[in-house]
């Protein structure tokens, strides 16, 4: 088969199915008769925005010929900006074996992608994991989301951060990454495999949407179960037991009802979430490496998804081949400090991800049709360890903690956010309500906003970082900067303050005297080594061939 790249069609070629127009265009792209090309299927589809005037699509097809028509094409090539290349078919994935016994079943300890790909994996490997997530099952936790989006309480332990699935569950499910790892493909094709929708295999910015993601991982829970896995919910890691500078156990907590369990390991994968700030501070005291490292934080902000399409298509906006527009923007400010957005999520709305009571932090999340009415997307400051006052490994952990709790109070205590108008937030004064004409935003948080001055919540250098970036970030994205746009604060948790250290080649901490090799896995985004749902599942793949080449020397 032959691997083409680069080929523009417009936007009604018939895509994704590919019709007699797709077909057409690969003959002619190829020198060939339409009657040469006997098969094709899509393999990545973007869109070209850069011209509104010429919104189309960029994409790669893999196209079935005969082997004569084959040899002749990849030696006479193609005219560019078009490539082709022969086309290397997705070959599965293959765990590894252990070559000797595990002295007991592995741990692993939380059950966001990092550990659900790092379970997959060692159950593949028929090393029988044992999971411990302190929040529920997916769906159960989905009834405490929502019961908690109509007014409910916070449960601590079952919320938009904590339960199966982990962080991303209740979000965009977009998959991008900036990681160029061969893992991502294993990814994606797992995640279809267990249910998710097969355009992630082909999209150049593939989403899973909330509402397709909870039973992708449901399936993938039961698969590991099959394997012979154990996921144990409820189940909070407390600490973990050395002896002779190796983990031999990890002690834990039923969180519902209160008993606490010894479980004999030798092997802990701690893929805990950057949320799991009891867990750092339990690592922290009992002396395991950790440093502090750059993260990020700032508000989230609301626009009409209407305006985002126009913006980003031009007259193209109303296309029906085109699903809602997003956009990724950043500048560096004269200061050096950069201001960028993050996890945008076209048509969706923002959510209240906390997990500590008396703390307010939103995140956004967004349905597979993205079809509702706002984009949203963090914008959000550089934090560097520098930034951070004294030398506790922990100060990230406690400005984001700061930030949230002001956040809570600034809305009256009732996990509404605080909110205001971009005119009013670069006017420098409160807000009152939202903007009114064709721009207005309607905030989504289900809890209420309650208008204010942000700047009063937020960290000076933030607030002013903010206010300093957003007619800058206007120039990249007309409108972004509108006056009816609505920050809704605070958005603290992007990404983990503190690394975890681990080994390089082996994955492991070291014992807190350290001793190499002591068996805790520092894995995924919490412990430092990824940002974002397919990072963490990739890392959670590593850490997991890392453990079964312990048993391989
Ligand atoms: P997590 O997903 O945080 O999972 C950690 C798990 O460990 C949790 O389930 C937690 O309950 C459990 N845990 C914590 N402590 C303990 C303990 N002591 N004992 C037992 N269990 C414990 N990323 C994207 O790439 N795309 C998106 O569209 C996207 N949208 C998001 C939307 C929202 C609302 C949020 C909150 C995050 C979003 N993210 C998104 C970020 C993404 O979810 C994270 O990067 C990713 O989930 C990190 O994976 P992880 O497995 O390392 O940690």
């Amino acid at each position: 088969m032959l691997e083409v790249s680069n080929i523009a069609l417009p936007l009604d070629a018939g895509l994704p199915e590919g019709g007699p127009s797709v077909r057409a265009a690969l003959a002619r792209v190829l020198g060939l008769d339409v009657l040469d090309i006997q098969g094709f299927n899509l393999l990545k589809r973007s869109v070209d925005a850069r011209k509104k005037h010429d919104v189309h699509f960029v994409c790669t097809y893999a196209v079935q010929v005969d082997h004569a028509v084959q040899e002749r094409v990849l030696e006479r090539g193609v005219k560019p900006p078009v490539n082709v290349k022969l086309h290397v078919p997705y070959a599965g994935y293959r765990a590894p074996e252990p070559e000797r016994a595990l002295p007991e079943r592995p741990v692993v300890v939380g059950f966001g992608p990092a550990g659900l790909f790092c379970a997959w994996v060692l159950a593949q490997a028929g090393t029988n994991p044992i999971v411990l997530e302190r929040g529920r099952d997916v769906d159960a936790r989905t009834a405490d989301v929502e019961a908690f989006s109509k007014g409910g309480p916070l449960d601590a332990n079952s919320n938009v951060q904590f339960g199966e699935g982990g962080a991303g569950t209740f979000s965009d499910g977009k998959l991008t990454s900036g990681i160029k790892n061969p893992r991502c493909a294993d990814v994606l094709h797992a995640f279809v495999d267990f249910g998710a929708p097969a355009e992630i295999l082909w999209q150049a910015k593939p989403h899973i949407g909330t509402d397709r993601l909870a039973g992708t991982v449901r399936a993938m829970r039961e698969r590991i179960i099959e394997l012979g896995g154990e996921v144990r919910f409820n189940t909070r890691l407390d600490g973990l037991d050395l002896v002779d500078d190796r983990v031999r156990a990890v002690r834990c907590t039923d969180v519902r009802s209160g008993d606490s369990e010894v479980i004999p390991a030798s092997d802990v994968v701690l893929a805990c979430g950057h949320s799991a700030r009891d867990t750092f501070a339990m690592l922290k005291d009992a002396g395991f490496a950790m440093e502090r490292k750059s993260f990020a934080a700032g508000v989230r902000i609301e626009h009409l998804q209407r305006d985002i399409n126009r913006a980003q298509y031009g007259s193209a906006a109303t296309h029906p081949a085109l699903g809602a527009a997003d956009y990724k923007l950043a500048v560096h400010l004269p200061a050096g400090r950069g201001v960028y957005t993050f996890c945008m999520c076209p048509g969706g709305e923002v959510v209240c991800a906390a997990s500590e009571d008396g703390g307010v932090c939103v995140n956004g999340m967004s349905r597979f049709a993205r079809d509702g009415r706002n984009a949203n997307a963090a914008v959000l400051v550089g934090i560097d360890p520098e930034d951070l006052p004294g030398d506790d490994v922990l100060a990230g952990v406690e400005l984001q903690r700061q930030m949230e709790q002001a956040a809570y109070a600034a809305a009256g205590g009732t996990y509404a956010a605080p909110a205001q108008t971009v005119g009013d937030y670069l006017a420098n004064r409160s807000s009152s309500g939202p903007a009114r004409g064709k721009h207005a935003v309607q905030p989504t948080y289900a809890r209420g906003v309650v208008w204010c001055d942000l700047r009063r919540v937020l960290p000076g250098f933030i607030g002013d970082a903010l206010a300093d970036a957003l007619p800058l970030l206007d120039r990249r994205l007309k409108g972004f900067a509108n006056p009816a746009a609505v920050l809704t604060g605070v958005e603290a948790r992007s990404s983990s303050p503190v690394r975890i250290v681990r080994d390089r080649t082996t994955c492991m901490a070291d014992a807190p005297d350290g001793t190499a090799g002591c068996g805790l896995y520092p894995c995924g985004e919490g412990a430092g080594y990824a940002g974002g749902i397919m990072s963490a599942a990739v890392d959670g793949i590593r850490v997991a061939e890392c453990l079964i080449g312990r048993y391989q020397r």
